[in-house]
């Protein structure tokens, strides 16, 4: 944990599963609670104290570099023991994405992420999604794109909704999954 980079005035305090977030080493502002799940990914749960305005920009900074930080580490072991989705992402506590991450393949750091909305099917519900993510999206320093449904049935000719939200937020469009392939390939050379 000592890697992560706080804002002066902000420690972390682990109790029992939950990484406790402290302003000035005793108010608590928010914190991170660490599960299992059956699969044997690691789930980070984040939550914020009032006044949320105030908090909620310091626990999705601590939540991104921890997850990050747990995003290297299973990197690091053998194929057979990833998983690809990893973790899902819990937008406002009600729905879960499913999500993918790209760990370089030199320094294992996160090159980019791929958040997945397979029934978004309209240009507006795109937007509305994105705005889930606004806050988690204004922390990465890393391209992060949401992906909607595909204009048809035939993956051949398929393209799919897509929506790039970090480190700029743009537009979305239709587009080929190989063009996507494509780039998150160009990342990973380029990376470092
Ligand atoms: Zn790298």
């Amino acid at each position: 944990m000592n890697q992560l980079q706080l804002p002066s005035g902000i420690s972390v305090q682990k109790s029992g599963n939950t990484y406790v977030i402290l302003r000035n080493g005793e108010a608590e502002i928010g914190g991170i609670i660490v599960s299992g799940t059956p699969m044997g990914d690691t789930q980070l749960q984040p939550y914020v104290k009032d006044p949320q305005n105030n908090n909620q920009h310091i626990v999705a900074s601590v939540t991104q570099q921890m997850s990050d930080a747990l995003l290297e580490f299973v990197a690091q072991k053998p194929n057979d023991q990833r998983y690809d989705a990893f973790p899902p992402i819990v937008s406002d506590g009600t729905e879960v994405f499913e999500n993918k991450v790209f760990p370089c393949s030199k320094c294992n750091k996160v090159t980019a992420r791929l958040i997945f909305s397979w029934e978004t099917v309209s240009i507006e519900d795109m937007e509305n999604i994105a705005k889930n993510f606004e806050l988690e999206a204004s922390v990465s320093d890393y391209p992060v794109w949401i992906l909607g449904a595909p204009d048809c049935n035939d993956d051949d000719i398929a393209k799919h909704l897509t929506l790039q939200i970090a480190p700029n937020k743009g537009k979305a469009y239709w587009e080929y999954p190989d063009d996507m392939n494509k780039r998150l390939i160009e990342l990973d050379e380029t990376h470092c």
